[in-house]
């Protein structure tokens, strides 16, 4: 398996897509290099770029690419701002997500910049395929309704299946990390009495194989309060896709921002590189956005890869570029440093600054 090329898709994106994701391509050529990694990319269209080509955020040209690709990288999208006429709309991330059924969004929260060094540790396991996102939680149409013209019902949906993959794949998680062994299940069960009593059920039922972990769980309101005040005494939170994308954002919030947030979109068969941040339209084309989230996706991609097939040049490949990021967060020298971890670094400096610790390093 060592020896056989492996296909990645690069999928750009929106806004700061282009500059996070151009940033992690040119880190993972020079460390593949390196590792002997033998890695074919395949450039697709996503996003403002596909529209202006095809017409369509998600055009299907785009859609057989993918398939004929080992994993994906894939940028930001300004789903919040697609014209309208758009066949895809509103977004192509869900319809990725739904269509290649990448049910776990596992979102890493890290101290790493020397600006943030609280020892924080935590991985957020966000289910990531129904809850209340009707881009996805129906077979067919959109699980929002305008019964008339004063109302609308949006549809939550929860099952049981996704309920017991997910709880699995955050037990699983805890169990290989030399973390707390703790699972927190965050949830809002004295409102969405049903939904998130079924999500409990499940998370219980999957904590009996796992004895070795220790299983809590708490209001996604008080979860969201301890986050910012103690992040250090969580391990893996478990929790449903609308939950776990809002606390997402308030866990990156402590170590330094969204930059330095980066996730997995996995499933059995498939599996996606792809920041937490959003497109950043207030800094886009400046040539500033922080990449390391871009960056850290792809090195959790390679990873996924080497759990699947045993590539071990993938695995090196992704030590290579932990390795180095996580050098350059802990430097001293602000020169190096983007503008949101108090540096004044381009994106294109902190790049080089990697690849050139990569190349150093033995
Ligand atoms: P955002 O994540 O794009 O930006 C929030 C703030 O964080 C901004 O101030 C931005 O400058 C900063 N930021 C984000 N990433 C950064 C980086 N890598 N380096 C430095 N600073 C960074 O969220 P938003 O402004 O609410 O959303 C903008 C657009 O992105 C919307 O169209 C939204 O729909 C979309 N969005 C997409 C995704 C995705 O594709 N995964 C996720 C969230 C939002």
């Amino acid at each position: 398996m060592n020896g056989k090329s492996v296909k990645l898709a690069v999928l750009e994106g929106d806004g700061i897509g282009r500059e996070v994701v151009q940033s992690a391509v040119d880190i993972l050529r020079f460390a593949a290099g390196k590792n002997s990694f033998p890695l074919e990319l395949v450039d697709l269209k996503i996003g403002l770029d596909a529209y202006k080509l095809f017409g369509r955020t998600f055009p299907p040209e785009t859609l057989d690419g993918m398939r004929q690709c080992d994993g994906w990288i894939l940028g930001p999208l300004s789903a919040g701002s697609y014209p309208k006429d758009d066949k895809d709309y509103p977004m192509a991330s869900g319809k990725i997500r739904k269509e290649f059924d990448l049910f776990a969004n596992i979102r890493p929260i890290k101290s790493l910049a020397k600006s943030s060094d609280k020892n924080i540790d935590l991985v957020i396991v966000r289910e990531n395929t129904e809850d209340f996102y009707p881009d996805r939680n129906l077979f067919k149409g959109y699980g929002e309704f305008w019964p008339n013209e004063d109302t609308v019902l949006s549809l939550r949906v929860i099952t049981r299946k996704a309920c017991a993959r997910i709880a699995e794949t955050a037990f699983r998680l805890a169990s290989s990390r030399s973390g707390k062994k703790l699972v927190t299940a965050v949830h809002k069960s004295n409102v969405l009495i049903e939904g998130d009593g079924l999500f409990l059920e499940e998370v219980r039922r999957a904590a009996k194989k796992f004895p070795n972990i220790h299983l809590n769980d708490g209001l996604v309101d008080s979860v969201a309060m301890q986050l910012v005040i103690s992040p250090q005494s969580f391990d893996v939170i478990v929790t449903t896709n609308m939950f776990g994308d809002i606390l997402s954002d308030v866990a990156a919030g402590t170590v330094g921002g969204l930059g330095l947030a980066p996730s997995l979109n996995s499933g059995d068969k498939y599996a996606m590189a792809q920041a937490v941040h959003g497109s950043a339209p207030d800094i886009a084309g400046k040539g500033i956005a922080n990449p390391t989230a871009e960056i850290l996706s792809t090195a959790m991609l390679l990873r996924w890869l080497y759990s699947k097939t045993g590539n071990e040049c993938a695995r090196n490949t992704a030590q290579d570029i932990e390795r180095s990021t996580f050098e350059l967060l802990a430097s001293p020298e602000s020169a190096a440093l983007t503008v949101d971890l108090g540096g004044n670094a381009s994106t294109k400096k902190f790049t080089d600054e990697i690849i050139e610790k990569i190349g150093k390093s033995s």
